[in-house]
């Protein structure tokens, strides 16, 4: 019998330890193994990713480290990566290379499934059996989902529930000992560019076509990819990614143990830097560069030798973890509707703002005026202003500008935000806000940032709107000094403790003693040094205004499926 010639498809799952879908291909005994990864083009030129997910990543980060660590099981092998899109690519490598096997983790993401299954279904085309395993969550999103009745999980207790009968939480497999050899690796079929597979409009994307020196990179040799090479800019953020790092500060938080072992999210400060107050594990686990199954054992041991005083789900660790497994089963279930609020039945409809991107779209949706809203112009300046970190409200805007610089910030400060742009503040669509978060994080997970959204937002996964954060009080609970503002906006730095909140309350002598001036609104040619920009509304004012608009949209109780939202007739009601 033939022996197997795997292609092992790495994605998100940058790691050796606790992989079972890439036991399952080592169980296969191959003759000859190619650890791979795509350029899928969908990553590179569609999803708006900063430079700082893009340096996580790639070269020197989750890539690059995976890439050596294979090196280090065997010498002749590495993670090859190879520059086109993988519906284009596979079909010609399973031939090529005469593939027995593809083996992959599976996904829950709309994108990667339809690819996935394209891709699956030119492997049998071709002759190629397919191998998958679930490894991204606790339980296999798919299974939880069954035993939850086919329904997404739409509360902690539900996927508590569903998961507690797919049965225990499986423990991690190590990481292998040995890779066989890679086989032989030619190319001489006809290759397409990367970015020509899709039609968009990213502002890197001609520099990367430049930049395209054909499948196998610059120096022909399959190496991880530049920042130059796609494209972008340098990054700024100073976390870096990747299983060794991953695996070191997983294990620094445990020995830890009373941290470990007592971690209560709502405890946690989101005004905290230099250490953050959480574990910052998100990003390794978007990519996989750390599994999900380890860090929720690790901590369970800890909890377990700790004993008394130990916290419990849904605030610790273990609880944490299994937030993220219910949007994935959510997400799971859903499908491509999840992301949005069209064609979604498990988002309540609420009519936002809909600042410019969504006028006269196809759905039908546009601006809305009239009693609950002032105009959509106003709206979308408060968005600018928002994304910008130019609000006026310094620990709104502190927490934007580290988002954009380091690409993370803590829950709680995604809870601020996200509730200031939706119905505590500018009555702005969450999906607006989601696509910054999307392009900006570098934890960005689709099922945890739509999911969060929708909860920050109270359109899906919680309902209690009238529970709105302060960006006065909130911070002032944390942070009385203002430490978290003074270094995210230095132009306040030197304000008094008094002001440092509120600086419309400032006296002129104290703004004087600052060396700070408050005027304008903070966007274009009005960015400048020792400037900061008046605050955009009254809060209170419109804290008001944003509950009684959701309040008489509950009583409504559209949802994004409902007709009345499709055809646009909600307007009359
Ligand atoms: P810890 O507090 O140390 O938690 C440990 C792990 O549990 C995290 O690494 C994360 O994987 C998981 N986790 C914790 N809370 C949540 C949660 N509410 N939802 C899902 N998983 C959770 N998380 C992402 O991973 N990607 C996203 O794109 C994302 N977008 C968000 C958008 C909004 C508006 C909000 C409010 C939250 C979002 N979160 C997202 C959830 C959460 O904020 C981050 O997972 C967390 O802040 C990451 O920091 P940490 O690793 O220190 O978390």
């Amino acid at each position: 019998m033939m022996k197997a010639r795997v292609i092992y498809w790495f994605r998100t799952d940058l790691r050796l330890h606790d992989s079972p879908a890439l036991k399952a291909a080592l169980d296969l005994q191959p003759e000859v193994l190619w650890p791979i990864f795509t350029w899928d083009p969908h990553y590179v030129y569609h999803v708006k990713a900063s430079p700082n997910r893009w340096q996580y990543m790639a070269r020197l980060d989750c890539q690059q480290d995976l890439s050596d660590s294979i090196q280090k099981l065997n010498p002749k092998s590495k993670l090859f990566v190879l520059r086109e899109a993988p519906q284009t690519l596979f079909p010609k490598l399973f031939a090529a290379w005469n593939v027995t096997h593809l083996v992959f983790e599976r996904d829950t993401d709309t994108y990667a499934r339809e690819r996935d299954k394209f891709v699956t279904d030119a492997a049998q085309k071709a002759g190629v059996k397919v191998v998958t395993r679930y490894g991204r969550t606790l339980w296999d999103s798919d299974e939880v989902v069954a035993k939850n009745g086919g329904k997404p999980t739409m509360s902690i207790t539900q996927l508590q529930a569903a998961g507690s009968k797919v049965g225990e939480i499986p423990k991690p497999i190590p990481a292998p000992q040995h890779l066989p050899d890679p086989g032989e690796m030619p190319i001489d079929f006809e290759q397409e560019v990367a970015a020509k597979t899709v039609d968009l409009n990213a502002p890197h994307r001609s520099k990367a076509d430049k930049a395209y020196k054909g499948i196998a990179g610059p120096k022909g040799d399959f190496a991880v990819e530049t920042l130059e090479e796609l494209g972008f800019p340098a990054a700024t953020t100073p976390h870096r990614g990747g299983e060794t790092l991953a695996l070191k500060q997983l294990e620094k938080i445990m020995a830890d143990e009373k941290y470990a072992a007592t971690f209560r999210k709502p405890k946690t400060s989101p005004a905290a830097f230099e250490p953050q107050s959480t574990t910052l594990l998100s990003p390794h686990m978007h990519f996989g560069a750390l599994s999900p199954r380890l860090f929720y054992w690790r901590a369970r041991e800890v909890v377990e030798k700790y004993g008394k005083g130990a916290s419990t789900p849904p605030e610790s660790l273990t609880g944490q973890l299994l937030f993220r497994d219910m949007y994935f089963a959510a997400q799971a279930a859903i499908g491509s509707p999840y992301k949005q609020t069209i064609n979604n039945a498990y988002v309540r409809f609420i009519p936002w703002h809909l600042p410019s991107k969504y006028e006269d779209t196809e759905t039908g949706v546009s601006a809305i005026s009239g009693k609950y809203h002032i105009d959509s112009p106003q709206a979308e300046k408060w968005f600018q202003r928002w994304q910008a970190g130019m609000t006026g409200f310094p620990f709104v805007d502190a927490l934007m500008r580290q988002l954009r610089v380091e690409g993370w910030i803590h829950h709680l400060g995604r809870h601020m935000v996200a509730c200031f742009l939706t119905r505590g503040g500018c009555y702005v669509h969450w999906e607006r806000g989601a696509d910054v978060f999307e392009e900006l994080l570098i934890d960005h997970e689709p099922a945890s940032n739509a999911g969060n959204w929708q909860w920050l937002s109270c359109t899906a996964f919680f309902s209690q709107y009238f529970r709105c954060y302060s960006p006065v009080a909130f911070g002032q609970k944390w942070d009385k000094n203002g430490d978290f503002i003074r270094r995210w906006v230095p132009e306040l730095e030197h304000l008094d403790a008094k002001y440092i909140y509120e600086p419309w309350k400032a006296t002129q002598a104290a703004l004087d003693r600052a060396g700070v001036r408050v005027e304008g609104d903070g966007l274009g040619d009005n960015q400048k040094k020792g400037v900061y920009p008046q605050v955009m509304f009254d809060f209170q004012e419109r804290r008001g205004i944003c509950i009684s608009a959701m309040k008489r949209a509950f009583s409504i109780g559209l949802h994004g499926n409902d007709e009345a939202v499709k055809d646009g007739t909600w307007k009359k009601l």
